[in-house]
């Protein structure tokens, strides 16, 4: 997909999911998009939603996204290069973050070495409910390379799988889509609050999903996750970020059959006390909003563990 460059920094900028707007997340430059780019965007977007609708020549089109993907190589300070193809790159203010097809890389700007350090620090202490550690720690980050460059800097890669794209690629969406992705995050919440942290950064960026078996991860800006009281982090931090997550998707604010107002009331409601709470009132919200939960696929693991036993 092709880059978008500050005009004032040259920094790689994000495009907001109306596509009518580029951000700079490094110099916080914003200017409104011509309707060259715009459409580009639109049509990339529609592009992202059609691959992910599983029939037959979903695998053709999955192929297509990568025919224009660029490529940027690192050399190591040991001296080995290493090749990214990537479908999808910006720049954030401490690293720029390149989506290949199954890693995300983080190459650490000049003095932010501390900060890939933190990353790993906080993505290392992930525990999980014992009942249910393999399942969830799919859903979170893992490290598999972590490179001194040779200007210096750093470079750190993490897992996805190939399904899995940034939430920001696919535009905005209908209710019942950011309905299953509420119940993902309510549920990546509670993984937080068993580890008593609190990720910051909770958006469009940092929220992948794979559409095909409505799964979300969250795996970007983990050098701004940190233990909950540090720095004045509460914990609701989690679950505003999934509420304004929701909002930015919203195709529309007005009430609709695919937008009801009980998904509305909740995506503008306070955060309850803390995110195994938050998650036993939006279950009552959605079935308020949808009915019985028929229409999404969950999996028994979200009620089992996090659900209505907690109120
Ligand atoms: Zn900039």
């Amino acid at each position: 997909m092709r880059n978008l460059n500050c005009k004032n920094c040259g920094s790689i900028m994000i495009y907001d999911v109306s596509s009518m707007m580029a951000h700079c997340r490094f110099c916080g430059t914003s200017y409104v998009l011509d309707h060259k780019d715009t459409d580009y965007f639109k049509t990339f977007y529609r592009q992202m939603i059609d691959s992910s609708s599983g029939d037959e020549a979903k695998k053709k089109r999955d192929e297509s996204l990568w025919d224009n993907a660029d490529s940027i190589t690192f050399t190591t300070n040991e001296g080995q290069c290493i090749e990214l193809k990537y479908l999808h790159s910006y720049s954030d203010k401490c690293a720029d973050v390149y989506v290949t097809r199954r890693n995300i890389a983080f190459h650490f700007r000049e003095g932010m070495n501390g900060k890939a350090e933190h990353m790993r620090k906080m993505v290392s202490s992930l525990d999980y409910p014992s009942a249910d550690t393999r399942t969830l720690s799919d859903f979170f980050p893992r490290v598999t390379g972590a490179f001194m460059l040779d200007d210096g800097t750093s470079l750190v890669v993490i897992n996805k799988r190939e399904e899995e794209y940034p939430l920001r690629l696919f535009g905005k969406l209908g209710g019942r889509h950011i309905a299953w992705i509420i119940s993902r995050l309510e549920n990546l919440c509670c993984v937080l609050e068993y580890n008593g942290l609190v990720h910051p950064e909770i958006d469009v960026d940092s929220v992948y999903i794979n559409p095909n078996n409505h799964t979300a991860c969250l795996y970007c800006n983990w050098w701004s996750v940190d233990q909950k009281n540090m720095h004045g982090l509460s914990s609701s931090a989690n679950l505003t970020g999934l509420r304004n997550t929701a909002k930015t998707l919203l195709e529309t604010e007005d009430v609709t059959p695919d937008t009801p107002q009980a998904l509305l009331d909740f995506i503008n409601s306070s955060p309850k006390i803390d995110a195994y709470e938050d998650f036993a009132y939006w279950d009552e919200m959605l079935i308020k909003a949808f009915g019985e939960r028929k229409f999404i696929k969950m999996d028994k693991e979200d009620s089992d563990i996090y659900g209505k036993q907690d109120d």
